[in-house]
């Protein structure tokens, strides 16, 4: 297992390669780990580390780790990211055609021919199912809204990379309400999360980010994104010179959002959406590189943080 995005196809050896072993094992799929105790306790910890950065008013909903098919295809997922995309099938009909089916796999037939796609594909990020779940209360209270969010997500990007899973775990902050209520809530959040990543004594950028937008017209959406300043990353390298890995995210949606699902405010003007997106295995993975395996070395400072 390598660490971060390969830098070279001849790398020298990897810095960090003992520390896979140490956290996950392998479940025969590249990105599908089984977690170790010593990982899972730490992303416990780094769970109620970010639940002591709440603000009371928010909404605390755990989503599953899938959600409604029809819901993310309205969302627009499909026009971005189709590659990503991880799609719930099943096999359909009588008793007799799903056992033929099933059945064909023993001799050597193909069974994944008679599947067809059910209502649900994996969630690709945490905060899709919200939207529509606000539409459904109504107008927008006046200041808005702030929720508390998360879910296993999944993305079809299958890596040998430590950084690279096709089933992490995301938490999120969402904010719905005005731009300027949006513009706050992530100009906060920056400067916070550059604090957090201090208190875990994590070396970290912030950078203008965009996301992997699919094909060529992808593109120029991903051109939009960075000129209308509209994501950023903060951004941790495993190990000294490595490419950094993007463990938060911190995106404004504008009013993409309110109009799908027709959320608006007091005025009756589509609501701005907003979220700061913590990958949190990106972020343990990124403590156990750079502190190390044995937790009991780490840092004073940064295992009181964590409640050590
Ligand atoms: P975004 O929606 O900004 O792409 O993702 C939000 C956060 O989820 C990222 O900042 C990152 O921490 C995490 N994330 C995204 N893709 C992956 C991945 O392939 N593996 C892991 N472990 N985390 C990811
Ligand atoms: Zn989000």
């Amino acid at each position: 297992m390598s660490p971060a995005e390969p830098q070279t196809a001849s790398q020298a050896p990897d810095p960090v390669a003992h520390i896979g072993a140490a956290i996950f094992r392998r479940l025969g799929v590249d990105g599908v780990y089984a977690r170790t105790a010593l990982y899972e306790d730490l992303v416990e910890r780094l769970a109620a580390f970010i639940t002591r950065q709440r603000d009371p008013r928010a909404e605390v909903l755990r989503f599953p780790p899938v959600m409604s098919r029809q819901q993310l295809e309205k969302s627009g997922y499909l026009k971005s990211f189709p590659n990503l995309l991880g799609c719930v099938c099943a096999l359909h009909g009588s008793e007799a055609e799903i056992r033929a089916a099933a059945d064909s796999h023993e001799t050597g037939g193909d069974w994944t021919k008679s599947l067809a796609a059910a209502d649900l594909v994996l969630s690709p990020a945490a905060c899709y199912p919200l939207y529509p779940l606000v539409a459904s209360r109504g107008g927008l209270p006046r200041g808005g809204l702030l929720f508390d969010v998360s879910a296993d997500c999944f993305r079809r990007e299958p890596s040998q990379s430590l950084n690279r899973l096709q089933s992490f775990r995301m938490r999120e902050y969402v904010r719905i309400g005005s731009p300027q209520e949006i513009t706050e809530f992530r100009d906060q959040w920056m400067g916070r999360a550059e604090q957090l990543a201090q208190m875990l004594q994590l070396p970290c950028t912030m950078d203008v980010a965009n996301d992997p937008f699919f094909g060529r017209v992808g593109q120029v959406m991903a051109v939009s994104q960075r000129q209308q300043s509209l994501k950023f990353e903060l951004l941790i390298p495993y190990y000294p010179n490595a490419v950094p890995t993007a463990c938060m995210s911190f995106n404004y949606h504008r009013e993409h959002f309110g109009t799908v699902w027709g959320i608006t405010d007091a005025a009756g003007e589509a609501a701005h959406t907003g979220c700061v997106a913590f990958g949190m295995d990106r972020l343990a993975v990124a403590l156990f590189c750079i502190h190390g395996v044995d937790v009991s070395r780490w840092p004073g400072p940064v295992r009181q943080a964590l409640g050590f």
